[in-house]
């Protein structure tokens, strides 16, 4: 059996400045599908951090927001665990640039919104834990910073 190394820690977390696109992993399906891992990087990693109730509402409202798009094939959007950024997996091929493009006119949806979806008690594991204000200040900053795109 091979071992396989999770990519994202041979990033040297050192070395880069957030925020940041950056193409995580790309994998080709054995039926040739092109499934791509992005790291979309808030705050930079050992210094700032996004609090939960943050990273929560964000959560919520970019796993929306990135699908009802509709310009890609969204598989997965989940939280990094050391809060400082998400990972998106979808269907490639993906431009860098152009997803740039669309992540920033996500993000402006999540500075203007008034309402988080899936709030109810029903809906949510945590569903108490959130913080629209805060969400939109982490939006602002990414949008303001003008995110470097890693390959
Ligand atoms: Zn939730």
């Amino acid at each position: 059996m091979t071992k396989h190394i999770v990519k994202s820690f041979n990033l040297d977390h050192t070395k880069v400045t957030a925020p940041f696109i950056r193409l995580a992993d790309e994998i080709i399906s054995p039926k040739g599908d092109i499934i791509v891992k992005l790291d979309l990087r808030f705050t930079q990693p050992n210094k700032e951090f996004m609090d939960m109730p943050a990273m929560h509402t964000m959560e919520h409202l970019l796993a929306t927001y990135l699908r009802d798009g509709g310009k890609y094939k969204i598989i997965d959007f989940s939280p990094m665990g050391c809060q400082t950024g998400f990972y998106l997996t979808l269907f490639g091929p993906v431009d860098l640039a152009e997803f740039k493009d669309y992540f920033k006119a996500c993000l402006k949806l999540v500075a203007e919104a008034q309402t988080i979806p899936g709030t109810q008690e029903k809906e949510c594991g945590n569903y108490k834990s959130h913080s629209l204000a805060n969400a939109k200040k982490f939006a602002l900053n990414f949008l303001n910073a003008d995110a470097e795109i890693l390959k």
